[in-house]
């Protein structure tokens, strides 16, 4: 693997093995140069601060994720309780409260886990996609909908098994006649 080590007596630059030798010669001033175990590499300045705000990005996409996780909570939570309320069904809240906690917790592994995946390829220098603001604003409204469709799913989910339940104390009750 080649690297690039500064001469400390001339400046120039030169393209090193860095399993080769430990201290070479300049050849251009005879000077000693020292690889180091650990070169640094030569970055140039632009793309250094690309790799700034790479970290910037990297927060604001996590801010954006928390925020779309909260979506998420926040919409499921509110349409299940609302739900409960007009419909007035007798339910201890704290079952609802568990249960959108329950497909939180879900989705927030989910959504952390695309996230630190990206983290680690950005970490590592793989390519990664930068998101735009528009991206992540839409990740949150995204998350937002999943809540209620997940709201929606949960309402029918029960329905369905009231209805079943229903159809079987029924059935059980023909039977016993
Ligand atoms: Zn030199």
């Amino acid at each position: 693997m080649n690297t690039n080590v500064e001469c400390p007596r001339c400046g120039q630059w030169l393209a090193v093995d860095a399993a080769g030798p430990k201290r070479i010669a300049c050849p251009r001033c005879l000077g000693e140069v020292i690889i180091h175990d650990a070169p640094q590499p030569v970055v140039p300045l632009d793309y250094a601060t690309t790799a700034g705000d790479v970290n910037g990005e990297l927060r604001r996409d996590l801010s954006a994720a928390i925020w779309g996780i909260a979506a998420f909570a926040g919409l499921a939570l509110i349409a299940l309780l609302g739900f409960k309320y007009q419909a007035q069904i007798h339910l201890r809240d704290a079952y609802i409260v568990g249960w959108v906690a329950f497909a939180t917790g879900l989705i927030a592994l989910g959504v952390l886990m695309s996230h630190f995946q990206r983290r680690q390829a950005a970490a590592t220098g793989l390519p990664f996609q930068l998101r735009t603001r528009g991206e992540r604003a839409a990740s949150i409204l995204v998350l937002g909908v999943a809540g209620v469709a997940f709201a929606l799913v949960s309402i029918v989910a029960a329905a369905i098994a009231v209805f079943v339940l229903l159809i079987l104390t029924c059935g059980g009750a023909l039977k016993g006649i």
